[in-house]
């Protein structure tokens, strides 16, 4: 590849001269339209008519419409936009958007820009080309955006044009779900009643709305662009199907938290920027463990919110890496050999007055509120870790939770050393619950103690209770967080209920004995799903099948409960997914699973056959003619050496066709299995296995071919940008 190698990025310089950069907080949010610009521009009584409908969740009259419309309208021409688009997130997994002029015709037949209410509150985008997993053949294809208040307008800066965006859920003419906002939605909906009930159980009053609340931490790659583009495996099937590993990969450790190359840098400088903008608070940036491997996370915030701005985030990184002729991978695995890229997801419940209900409380009072959102939410994993592990399934996530990677398809809690003692102390009654400052005893007083330090030690853990949240570690770098939201919010809000039913049962007796009786009872239960030992190991991996805990490593595996009646009548209870909508994502996962391995598939076809096997074609050739002319002067048995390598590069040539035919065939064979399940189970085995298996052979060829004749970028290259 040396003729064609890109320059070499160190050459480029990045000191440019620039201005000084400005206080963050001077434009933070200037590019939306949230909450302090409708106060600024939109008429008092407008203005607080909006505040009433956002918090009483009333409907949205037309009047008021209109005139939102026109103060954002006016607010987005003043910033150059000349369009606006609804911006929804439909099954795909990125986010869709079509744009309209702000332009209409006068009754003098003038060209006026106009933007009503009914086109802010309402859109018609043809939704036949959306997947919908079978609800567009059963209803019919249109679909409708409805503005979603609760997440604000922003604009959106794209070359040369300026785009007012409305965040928008999308559902089909009968009102079913075809997006991935609206289940959220719902979700967070049940996720407050459920908490409030069970708050009022314990005697709180004072809290009028329980949220929950994100903070995802994005992992991704850096790699220069020339690179990239000289990578059909990279940009069809967004990762290298084939490279062999470098010399040196991660494990000298001298990556996390090492100091930022510059160009690095000046990329992250200029995303942090675009986000600030959009009133994303992006807060810490760091190396990760993987050579070019990075991380942004964000200060939490509101579940619904949460959301859009990740998908904001992954969206302006992939933008931003273009103008630094960087191309930035989200695909959870996209060098074999080396670490992957998660999203840990940390995830909370918070009350209006900013109180976390996962906070371990300075009062014993404040600490039963702890121990049972605790309980619950560790109840919720135990009863449905499978769906959170299919909240996560994708073709790209199996290569983090099918393999020995952080963290194991066995979705596990990890508690930390002193919430586990605590525990195990109400378990085994060592403290009974009868004394009168039971929970003084146990050591709850002092529970604010509990450092990060102190329960985040186990990285292993898919599942962790890192001081004051949970962070759930199995999310996928590239997949929105909006599924695995929806899931865990449904799940804890079944579980807040069935102990708020138990509590109800139990009620007249003295509180803080009850609820501790009630834990005892829990914990008999839900043990199984404790664990704090290291999740890579075999032992566990045996030990979670004696506790009986699923350890479902691929998708097709793990996406099987979302077909069981146990999740349709769940998610109906909690009006999160109707069954048709549920079942509609089961299809659609299923398919996209099966495409992305069919992509994979075809694309090493066409790599193989066109550009590995020429490629050691070449070098046999070069070998033998060299071989045969050489043989002459110094006799066939001082080319022993020469000719071992021409029988390798030989041997591995013919396995590589024969592999890559056979790989064809079998994307040919999968693709016409009728039933989704068993397609999807199909191209695990027959294409992905495949896919590994020549891989193998393509990874020693490269190690012994002629760097120079190598058609592809290899590992080291990629990997270590400067
Ligand atoms: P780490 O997990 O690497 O130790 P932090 O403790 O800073 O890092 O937290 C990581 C992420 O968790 C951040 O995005 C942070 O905002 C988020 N986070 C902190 N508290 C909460 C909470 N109550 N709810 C949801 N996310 C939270
Ligand atoms: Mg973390």
């Amino acid at each position: 590849m040396k003729k064609s190698r890109p320059v070499i990025a160190a050459e480029r310089t990045y000191e440019v001269e620039k201005e000084k950069d400005q206080p963050i907080s001077t434009y933070f949010g200037e590019n939306t339209f949230g909450i302090k610009k409708m106060k600024q521009l939109l008429p008092k009584d407008v203005y607080k008519k909006l505040v009433d409908i956002k918090e009483k969740d009333k409907k949205l009259d037309i009047e008021t419409a209109n005139s939102v419309a026109h103060a954002m309208k006016e607010w987005a021409i003043d910033n150059g936009a000349t369009h606006f688009a609804h911006w929804f997130q439909p099954m795909t997994g990125a986010t869709a958007e079509k744009h309209d002029a702000f332009i209409e015709f006068s009754e003098e037949g003038e060209v006026i820009e106009r933007f009503s209410g009914k086109q802010l509150v309402q859109g018609e985008p043809d939704a036949s080309s959306f997947p919908s997993g079978g609800i567009r053949a059963t209803f019919e294809a249109r679909g409708y955006t409805a503005w979603d208040m609760s997440s604000p307008a922003f604009l959106r800066k794209n070359g040369l044009g300026t785009t007012l965006c409305i965040p928008t859920v999308f559902i089909s003419y009968t009102g079913e779900a075809l997006d991935k906002k609206t289940p959220l939605l719902r979700s967070i909906n049940a996720i407050n009643k459920s908490a409030l009930r069970m708050l009022r159980l314990l005697g709180n009053r004072k809290s009028k709305k329980i949220v929950a609340t994100l903070g995802p931490e994005q992992e991704y790659f850096l790699i220069d662009k020339d690179y990239f583009f000289k990578r059909q495996d990279l940009v069809l099937a967004g990762r290298t199907l084939i490279g062999a590993a470098p010399a040196k990969g991660q494990e000298l450790e001298d990556q996390y938290f090492g100091s930022i190359k510059e160009r690095v840098q000046s990329f992250m400088h200029d995303v942090e920027e675009e986000l600030y903008k959009y009133g994303i608070p992006a807060k810490t940036r760091h190396n990760e463990v993987a050579p070019s491997q990075f991380e942004i996370a964000p200060i939490f915030e509101e579940a619904n919110i949460a959301v859009d701005h990740n998908q904001l985030v992954m969206d302006t990184m992939q933008k931003v890496a273009k103008n630094h002729s960087l191309a930035c991978l989200l695909h959870e695995k996209p060098f074999a050999k080396i670490n992957g890229s998660g999203k840990h997801l940390n995830w909370s419940l918070c009350d209006n007055d900013g109180n976390n209900m996962l906070e371990p409380g300075k009062t014993p009072h404040d600490n039963i509120q702890f121990l049972m959102f605790l309980i619950a939410t560790i109840k919720s994993v135990y009863r449905h870790a499978d769906l959170l592990r299919a909240s996560v399934a994708s073709s790209g996530n199996d290569h983090r939770l099918g393999a020995n990677e952080a963290p194991p398809a066995i979705i596990s809690v990890f508690l930390g050393e002193q919430l586990t003692k605590i525990l195990e102390d109400i378990e085994t009654e060592k403290v009974t619950s009868a004394a009168d400052n039971a929970l003084i005893d146990l050591g709850l007083s002092s529970l604010p103690l509990l450092s990060k330090d102190n329960t985040d030690r186990n990285r292993t853990s898919p599942f962790a209770f890192t001081g004051n949240k949970f962070e759930f570690r199995a999310v996928g770098s590239s997949q929105s967080i909006s599924f695995a939201a929806a899931v865990l919010n449904t799940i804890v809000a079944e579980s807040l209920d069935e102990l708020s039913g138990k509590l109800e049962a139990k009620s007249g007796g003295d509180l803080k004995k009850v609820v501790i009786e009630i834990i005892k009872e829990e914990l008999k239960e839900i043990k199984p799903v404790l664990f704090s030992g290291d999740n890579y190991a075999e032992e566990w991996h045996k030990e979670a099948e004696k506790r009986n805990l699923p350890n479902l490593k691929t998708t097709p595996e793990a996406l099987k409960c979302l077909s069981t009646d146990k999740a349709a009548d769940l998610f109906e209870k909690y009006n999160v997914y109707s069954k048709v909508e549920l079942k509609s994502r089961y299809h659609i996962l299923l398919e996209k699973y099966a495409k992305d391995i069919d992509i994979e598939g075809k694309a090493l076809y066409d790599i193989l056959m066109t550009q590995i096997v020429p490629a050691g074609i070449k070098y046999q050739k070069t070998l033998a003619n060299s071989i045969s002319a050489a043989a002459s002067l110094t006799g066939e048995s001082a080319l022993n050496g020469q000719k071992s390598i021409l029988t390798e590069v030989s041997g591995l040539v013919e396995s590589i066709i024969t592999g890559a035919r056979a790989l064809n065939r079998s994307c040919a064979d999968c693709k016409i299995i009728e039933d989704g399940q068993k397609m999807a189970e199909a191209f695990y085995k027959d294409v992905k296995l495949k896919i590994d298996a020549v891989r193998e052979d393509v990874d020693k060829l490269e190690a012994i071919v002629d760097d120079e004749e190598w058609p592809l970028p290899k590992f080291w290259e990629m990997l270590f940008i400067s």
